[in-house]
């Protein structure tokens, strides 16, 4: 199915001859890539590049290396590297200032090595992708939301799904970096909403939602840590539900829960003092420091730190973020989450089921060295 791959070159020498009639004083400052669709806003850049890949027919790798990145994209989206926004602009065509939401996690927590298990699973060093089978199948456009890259995110509020991390017909996880060109034609432009490996449809995957009495719980948790996770970035760009009041509370009545449109405002209540800009510098401390309180530390004697840390964090702790609510929640949760996840559900007095997380040296190495940032050329 990947056959017809186009190289970047070949995509751009088709236009080659159009440039030449209407003159060379036109040509973009870049290399374009024609109909490469917009980026949404609250879109994760990996998920735009695969939508790419599958629109214009070329890898993922030929529009990385147009746009100069050197890394896989989903490092992109822990904000490794600065996105040359005036680049992209050129070669989807748009205006710069739609773009700025791209790189909101660059000098976030995000981009530190100590904090890497917020976007990635770093025992199964596999990045984190999680769905709304819901979303999928209602966007006119499927994309996969920033925050379903986050370990943090566990359900989805307007529908009340658990969100899943990989295809419930080849089990496979969900991986946007390893999508290529399809060749769905006229269809590709729903191409995520299909599972990359096997094709099995993600907007008709089994689901489950989350225990009513419990929705806005885990709503407010996972948003207060999405916006705390924010805030450490200079750019501050509140999550999606912290500001769309309208998406949550504009539901019809049998849909809505008043819970949640509760937690919501008192989440924008909070979100709004983060915008504080003459606060941002101490805000940005304060909040990193909170958030390392909801990690689960792994004591390791490694080098490169950028928090004088003597040691890594692995995952979330769910105890410390839902307390008493943790075991159930975690029931329901990991149902839907791969083992050795994102998240520890289990405080150590509950029988042995730590043990699932215990970890040997070597494992850690290797999951360290994978962690660790290639080169920069
Ligand atoms: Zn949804
Ligand atoms: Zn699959």
């Amino acid at each position: 199915m990947k056959g017809s791959e186009k190289t970047f070159d070949e995509v751009h020498s088709s236009h080659k001859l159009q440039m030449e009639i209407l003159g060379d004083n036109w040509r973009p400052k870049y290399h374009r890539i024609y109909g490469a669709p917009p980026i949404l806003k609250y879109e994760a850049f990996s998920s735009w590049c695969a939508r790419v890949s599958a629109t214009c027919n070329i890898s993922i790798g030929h529009l990385l290396s147009a746009l100069g990145i050197n890394m896989q994209s989903f490092w992109v989206d822990a904000g490794r590297i600065p996105l040359d926004l005036k680049k992209i602009a050129s070669l989807v065509m748009c205006d710069i200032s739609t773009l700025t939401h791209l790189n909101w996690q660059f000098d976030s927590v995000l981009a530190d090595f100590d904090f890497s298990c917020i976007t990635v699973e770093i025992l199964n060093q596999k990045p984190i992708y999680k769905y709304c089978p819901a979303c999928l199948a209602s966007d006119p456009i499927p994309y996969f939301r920033q925050s379903w890259r986050l370990a943090s995110t566990y359900i989805c509020p307007l529908h009340r799904m658990i969100l899943r991390d990989s295809c419930h017909q080849c089990k496979q996880r969900i991986d946007l970096s390893l999508s290529g060109p399809k060749s769905g034609g006229s269809n590709s432009f729903r191409c995520l909403s299909f599972c990359n490996q096997c094709e099995a449809s993600l907007a008709e995957s089994p689901y489950n939602t989350i225990g009513r009495r419990f929705l806005s719980d885990v709503f407010f948790r996972q948003e207060q840590i999405e916006n705390l996770i924010r805030s450490t970035s200079s750019y501050w760009m509140p999550s999606q539900f912290a500001i769309h009041h309208e998406s949550l509370s504009n539901q019809h009545p049998s849909k809505l829960v008043w819970s949640v449109v509760n937690a919501q405002v008192i989440l924008k209540g909070l979100t709004e003092r983060y915008g504080n800009i003459h606060k941002r510098p101490e805000i940005r401390i304060e909040n990193r420091s909170i958030l390392k309180s909801l990690m689960h530390f792994k004591e390791y004697d490694f080098s490169p730190y950028t928090d004088y840390s003597n040691g890594i964090y692995i995952a979330l702790d769910g105890p410390t973020i839902f307390k008493c609510i943790s075991p159930v929640i975690g029931l329901q949760i990991s149902e839907y989450q791969s083992p050795n996840g994102s998240t520890i559900w289990w405080e150590k007095t509950v029988g042995n089921l730590e043990n699932a997380f215990k970890t040997e040296p070597d494992a850690l190495n290797t999951a360290i060295s994978w962690l660790t940032p290639p080169p920069q050329h």
